[in-house]
């Protein structure tokens, strides 16, 4: 049943919350978002359907004491989806851990305070579920990210201590809320908004000779549209409970490649090297060192190795039957294109 309490949704700018909020206004839902900005930077969000008459916009920062109070307030249900999304940035701690961590505390204890809220979904990440591949082990929300530090894999690090220290505060403060967490793999698609994505970026980067060749690496892809209907359903099933991995089939870079080539696009740089045998592998791996430090940790924790995932649980509980995701990277290159990220071809 719609209540006529206002969902909270952090960081309602993001790729994936505008979504959210897209989803929860078109079902009747009033929806309080909060920005970093003020409320005339979102008009992607200010002119959705509905959004005039249910759509508010509060500013609050992840790194400030006590900034989702006001937000939280009089809600029944909160969507974190707020977190720094970069990798390669100059200060791990205060950069990516600080705002994840702190600012994941920090709403937890607004919720709390708030008396009210009855579920916190919280978007995590497959990054919390592993930072690597390993050859033959499918993984399943049981699975734990044990490898990542501020040195190796900092965006990983953020989101496995944000996901770890939600489950504490639950066991510690038994709050009156349960959490359900969504735990996404690559996530593309088209933006609602003109932000680039740190995922649609690697697309970008594919097709514009950022790789020098086609590397042996795979990844679960997830349209955003998906991940926006698993964070509505875990909100209001009420069956639903822990983690949730959340992520459409898995896809070779050769086979991403030869899509983009087979779809209208093959006039942009794509590579044409074939990296992905032992040798090309190595080469990888050597080159690597000449790389910004997290993508070259990326290709000698990832190349070479492939990724195997179960998402049984979120399509047995949830009932999310996952896009066709080639056709979901299609309509994310006609999109970068539409915005302006990448030239008409
Ligand atoms: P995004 O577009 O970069 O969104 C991140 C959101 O977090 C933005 O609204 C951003 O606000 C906000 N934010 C960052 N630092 C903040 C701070 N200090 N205080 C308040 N808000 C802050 O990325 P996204 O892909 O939608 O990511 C949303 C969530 O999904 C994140 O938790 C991310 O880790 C997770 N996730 C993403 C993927 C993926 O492939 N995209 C996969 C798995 C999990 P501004 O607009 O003001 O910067």
């Amino acid at each position: 049943m719609i209540t006529s309490k206002p969902v909270c949704v952090t960081g309602a700018s993001g790729f994936i919350a505008a979504y959210i909020v897209r989803d929860l206004l078109r079902e009747g839902y009033r929806v309080r978002g909060t920005v970093r900005k003020s409320a005339e930077n979102y008009p992607f969000l200010l002119n959705l359907p509905g959004a005039e008459e249910r759509l508010e916009l509060v500013k609050a920062d992840l790194l400030q004491a006590n900034a989702y109070d006001r937000a939280v307030e009089g809600c029944d249900y909160v969507i974190h989806t707020a977190s720094p999304y970069e990798i390669n940035v100059k200060n791990p701690q205060e950069d990516l851990v600080d705002p994840a961590v702190n600012g994941t505390e920090s709403i937890l204890q607004s919720c709390m305070k708030s008396g009210g809220v009855k579920r916190v979904v919280f978007t995590s990440s497959i990054a919390a579920i592993t930072d690597e591949p390993e050859s033959s082990k499918v993984f399943t929300e049981k699975d734990w990210n044990t490898m990542s530090s501020l040195d190796r894999h900092p965006y990983q690090y953020s989101k496995t201590l944000a996901e770890r220290a939600a489950w504490d505060f639950i066991m510690q403060k038994k709050p009156a809320f349960d959490l359900v967490v969504i735990n996404p793999f690559m996530v593309v698609g088209p933006s609602l908004g003109p932000s680039l994505n740190t995922t649609n970026q690697i697309i970008r980067d594919i097709m514009t000779g950022v790789y020098p060749g086609i590397m042996d690496i795979n990844w679960g892809f997830v349209d955003v549209r998906d991940v926006a209907k698993a964070h509505l359903l875990a909100m209001s099933n009420g069956a639903a409970s822990g983690r949730y991995l959340c992520s459409g089939d898995a896809m070779h870079m050769r086979d991403l490649v030869a899509l983009l080539k087979s779809s209208g696009f093959r006039k942009y740089a794509l590579p044409k090297l074939d990296l992905s045998g032992k040798a090309g592998t190595l080469l990888m791996k050597l080159l690597s060192f000449t790389q910004p430090k997290d993508t070259g940790t990326y290709i000698r924790t990832n190349v070479g190795r492939t990724f195997r995932y179960d998402n049984a649980k979120i399509r047995r509980e949830l009932g999310i039957s996952f896009m066709d995701i080639k056709q979901s990277i299609i309509e994310t290159v006609e999109d970068m294109v539409k915005w302006g990220h990448l030239p008409k071809r």
